[in-house]
């Protein structure tokens, strides 16, 4: 039953049937940024183990283009305009997908922007825009969907870091702080609501193929010195963030919160 504990009388009496924990079906997730990249392969992922998605971006042409491609193939979705850095865009957005799919279970924060410059030169400017992109709309996010949470009687809420939220960096170290930030707060927000069954954990994602790295894997040798500095030999691909998002987003990690899993191909520990 939706939102019922796996430990419940029932659980034990008959079993409990694991592949089903990771069913989202009946589930709302509410993904920021889902318009592309990360966030997209997170929200076909969670529309593929059943839930109801609404994709949250600027920019509406890429919303309604993620939206059709994730119905097309069988997933009930509904993009949504909203930027995160303005509260009331937050607030109707909580508002529009209840409105839509009569709740709101899964609050995925992954939207972000790395821009950079080295400490001694960066205006106070650039260093507040990531900051609050990156960080502050976490927290507001997730403490405006707090409510809609607690009164459905649990919820799940997944925070994407980054391998700089483990690694300084001399280049972005605003997105480096932002995302160090980022696990911390998710720490916080797990032990404050852990009694309401709302788990909050994070994915930090190692390089992924996306629009925020096409600089990176157009510079042949900075490409090159990372594909030699991961494990695994290679970048990722958006969609192998997903099945850490299902886990994350189901009842198969009800008893998981404030922890920070690396999808990374090993660069997190070599
Ligand atoms: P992309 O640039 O491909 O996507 C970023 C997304 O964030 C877009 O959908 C964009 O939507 C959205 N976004 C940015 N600013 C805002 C805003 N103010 N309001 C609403 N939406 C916004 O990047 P990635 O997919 O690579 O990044 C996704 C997340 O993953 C980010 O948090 C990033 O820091 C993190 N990450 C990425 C890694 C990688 O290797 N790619 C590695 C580690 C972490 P729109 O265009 O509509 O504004």
């Amino acid at each position: 039953m939706l939102g019922t504990p796996l430990n419940s009388t029932n659980d034990k009496k008959e079993g409990l049937q694991i592949m089903a924990t990771f069913d989202l079906t009946g589930r709302t997730a509410l993904v920021t940024g889902g318009n592309g990249g990360i966030g997209l392969g997170i929200a076909e992922a969670l529309a593929e183990a059943g839930a109801n998605v609404v994709i949250a971006g600027r920019d509406e042409v890429k919303n309604q283009a993620a939206s059709s491609q994730i119905s097309r193939n069988g997933g009930r979705c509904r993009p949504v305009r909203c930027d995160v850095d303005d509260l009331e865009d937050i607030d109707a957005t909580i508002d529009e997908t209840i409105n839509a799919f009569g709740g709101l279970q899964i609050l995925v924060n992954n939207a972000g922007i790395a821009a950079g410059e080295s400490p001694e030169d960066m205006s106070d400017a650039l260093w507040d825009s990531v900051v609050a992109t990156n960080l502050r709309s976490v927290f507001r996010f997730s403490r405006q969907a707090f409510q809609a949470m607690k009164q459905a009687g649990f919820g799940k809420i997944i925070n994407i870091g980054s391998m700089y939220s483990l690694f300084g960096s001399a280049q972005v170290p605003n997105y480096s702080a932002s995302k160090g930030g980022v696990v911390q707060l998710t720490k916080s927000l797990a032990v404050a609501w852990a009694p309401h069954h709302i788990e909050v954990n994070c994915i930090l994602p190692g390089w992924i193929t996306t629009d925020m790295t096409r600089p990176v894997i157009d510079n042949e040798p900075f490409h090159q010195q990372i594909v030699q500095r991961t494990p695994a030999g290679r970048f990722g691909e958006p969609k192998e963030c997903g099945g850490a998002a299902v886990f994350f987003a189901s009842s198969a990690s009800d008893f998981v919160t404030g922890q920070s899993l690396a999808v990374c191909g090993g660069f997190s520990i070599a």
